[in-house]
């Protein structure tokens, strides 16, 4: 069946929801994602107000051929939440979250952000862990694996995850738990976006907060000696503990940003924080006992929507003192503006103490990620800032392993998506013969069937 007017218009008058077509009202702003490098015209957008709606229109696509794409928060830095001339489902109407504090689970539906999951667990004191900026869904954060400041403590955030309601690629609604389609729980914590549309998750949540959160700055001069530092102190540090450490122009100067998120007791983190603390001569110090909402909020300002954005990522195999020296004279010879980042990710902790098969997810043994990150407003500088991006993450590739996480990979190719599901790939191209034969769910780095 083709796409016409009629069977548009019998969509849009079973649906609870919204319906946008090129060229009506609305329709630019709903095909709009978080990266601006991003602009991609799809025939229709589904704003979904429910899973009956999320259920229509996976039966009109199959029915039209229409590809789909699906959209949570809209963050994939390669726009997997759009695609041109097909049909998106967008779950951003979609942002119920209701918490249980005597459980202490939460159920969220698809669409939801960290920003709105953080707000309705963080009533009742409870957390788990989530993405670092608020604006970041639940959703392609979650499939993907999901790290964030609680990770040490307690796992990723696909770890955390207790069931989901998934819409498959024929338009049934199934249950995925750890009692009910098992294979396709297992497949969900890690594998993306291939195996479903999630209309709602439910997370296992941790009393969280007050915690010992902020930053330290040092500047570029003392960079080589507080990475170093930074390098041993995260690696044997408490669970507790996570602590980021970025390389960038900030507008106290250019420096090395080490951002601490300590979730246990106060009294503990001081002292846990205190050699940190005592380093060199800092440009600035914010840590503070402060909400963990507080926390979660340090980037949003950094992350506006509407930036260009270049990201390449991998983890780090070698942690040595010429990986530092290499990466620290590559930014201090030609400091770029703001906002050009090298940032060392937190891993380890629990993460590392689940089995590389026990969820899709499997690079579980790397202590930090590396992630070269650049953002720009004006298009007439994507050339030579993706020139940069590229140049940094070239000098430091020698000290990387080839593994990627799926969510920070950009449209690198074939070899790369398969780096991103590492030694599970075979387990989800089965999986993926399953549940999706057809390759419906196809546009979040792809595993195809066999
Ligand atoms: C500013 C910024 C900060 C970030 N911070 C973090 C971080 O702290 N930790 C981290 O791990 N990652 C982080 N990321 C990466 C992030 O995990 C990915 O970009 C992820 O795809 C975002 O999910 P989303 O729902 O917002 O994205 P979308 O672009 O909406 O979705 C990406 C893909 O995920 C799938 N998807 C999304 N929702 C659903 C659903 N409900 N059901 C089925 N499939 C779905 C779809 O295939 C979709 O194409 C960040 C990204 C940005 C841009």
């Amino acid at each position: 069946m083709i796409v016409n007017s009629s069977n548009i218009r019998q969509l849009g008058d079973r649906l609870q929801g919204q319906l946008f077509q090129p060229e009506a009202e609305g329709y630019d702003d709903a095909r709009k994602v978080f990266n601006a490098m991003i602009d991609r015209r799809p025939a229709l957008i589904v704003r979904c107000a429910d899973v009956t709606d999320v259920i229509a229109a996976v039966h009109f696509a199959r029915e039209t051929e229409l590809p789909i794409a699906v959209r949570g928060g809209g963050h994939s830095v390669v726009g997997s939440a759009v695609c041109d001339e097909g049909l998106v489902i967008d779950l951003s109407g979609m942002k119920d979250v209701s918490v249980d504090p005597d459980k202490r689970t939460a159920r969220a539906e698809g669409g939801t952000t960290w920003g709105d999951f953080d707000r309705a667990t963080q009533r009742y004191g409870l957390a788990t862990t989530g993405g670092i900026v608020p604006s970041t869904g639940i959703g392609g954060l979650t499939l993907g694996g999901g790290i964030g400041r609680l990770n040490r403590k307690y796992g990723l955030a696909c770890d955390n995850l207790l069931s989901a309601d998934v819409v498959t690629a024929d338009g049934t609604l199934v249950t995925a738990s750890a009692d009910e389609n098992e294979d396709l729980f297992w497949g969900l914590r890690g594998g993306g976006g291939n195996f479903g549309i999630v209309t709602s998750f439910e997370y296992q949540l941790h009393p969280v907060g007050p915690v010992l959160g902020g930053e330290i700055i040092f500047p570029l001069d003392q960079a080589r000696t507080a990475l170093r530092f930074y390098r041993d102190w995260s690696t044997d540090a408490p669970d507790e503990l996570r602590a980021d450490a970025t390389l960038a122009s900030t507008p106290d100067g250019p420096g090395l940003a080490i951002e601490v998120c300590y979730c246990g007791a106060i009294d503990a983190g001081e002292k846990v924080l205190l050699p940190l603390r005592k380093l060199g001569s800092p440009m600035l110090d914010t840590i503070d006992c402060v909400p963990y909402e507080t926390v979660q909020n340090l980037l949003t300002d950094i992350f506006p929507p509407g930036m260009h954005h270049y990201w390449k990522s991998s983890f780090v195999r070698e942690f040595s003192d010429d990986a530092i020296d290499t990466i620290v004279d590559f930014f201090t010879a030609a400091v770029p503006p703001p906002l050009a980042v090298i940032t060392f990710e937190h891993l380890g902790g629990v993460i590392g103490r689940i089995g590389e098969q026990d969820t899709a997810f499997s690079h579980r043994q790397a202590q930090h990620s590396l992630l070269v990150l650049r953002t720009w407003q004006d298009p007439e500088k994507s050339e030579a800032n993706i020139a940069w991006g590229r140049q940094c993450y070239g000098i430091a590739e020698p000290f990387l392993e080839s593994g990627v996480y799926v969510n920070y990979l950009g449209d690198e190719g074939e070899a790369r998506v398969r780096a991103a599901y590492g030694a599970n790939y075979e387990r989800l191209v089965a999986l993926k013969n399953k549940y999706d034969p057809a390759n419906v769910f196809r546009f979040h780095q792809n595993i195809k069937p066999a």
